[in-house]
């Protein structure tokens, strides 16, 4: 590997990877800092704690899906906890963190109020769904019955009012005679 800037001691470009993840002058071993801080396209070799690199940009750490440690961004294996960082626990995590993403933009743009009352309706809900299971058990036909007689009860009041409007127009009718 080369970095951009060199070593500091000898001014050798290429550098090894060590096991602690530290970046050491090939020529005279001399230790340059974490591995995370090279850019893996352009070898520019970073400030340190920079999750991004200054010069294009290219991302430089991942977080472990396991431990959540930060790692070199080509970096095989966590250097907390050893799990292995593969391509697909990164998409994964990638689509998990759009998901929750997305789900935070719904509830924002959606607020408290209008969720509480999305939770009354699916409340209405289950209870009418809670009625109507009982319907088979013979609560379902009596409740029918109330309704056709409220039915009839209603059709008795629009007679009477009718009856009383034609009393009425008849009297006018009389006296205007
Ligand atoms: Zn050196
Ligand atoms: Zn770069
Ligand atoms: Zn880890």
């Amino acid at each position: 590997m080369e970095t951009d800037r060199g070593c500091p001691k000898c001014g050798a470009s290429e550098v090894v990877l060590r096991k602690d993840q530290q970046l050491a002058c090939s020529n005279c071993g001399t230790v340059l800092g974490g591995v995370s801080r090279l850019c893996p396209s352009c070898s520019h070799y970073n400030e340190d704690n920079l999750r991004h690199c200054s010069v294009c940009g290219t991302e430089l750490v991942r977080e472990c899906s396991s431990c959540g440690a930060d790692n070199w961004v080509l970096a095989s294996y966590c250097s907390q906890c050893g799990r292995h960082l593969g391509l697909v626990e990164r998409l994964a995590r990638r689509w998990q963190q759009t998901t929750q993403q997305r789900l935070y933009e719904r509830q924002a743009s959606m607020g408290p109020l209008k969720e509480q009352e999305e939770w009354a309706s699916q409340g209405r809900m289950a209870s009418i769904m809670h009625l109507e299971r009982l319907e088979p058990l013979g609560l379902g036909p009596a409740a029918r019955g109330h309704g056709d007689r409220r039915l009839l009860r209603i059709l008795a009041v629009v007679a009477a009012l009718l009856f009383v409007a034609f009393i009425v127009a008849l009297l006018v009718t009389v006296g205007g005679a």
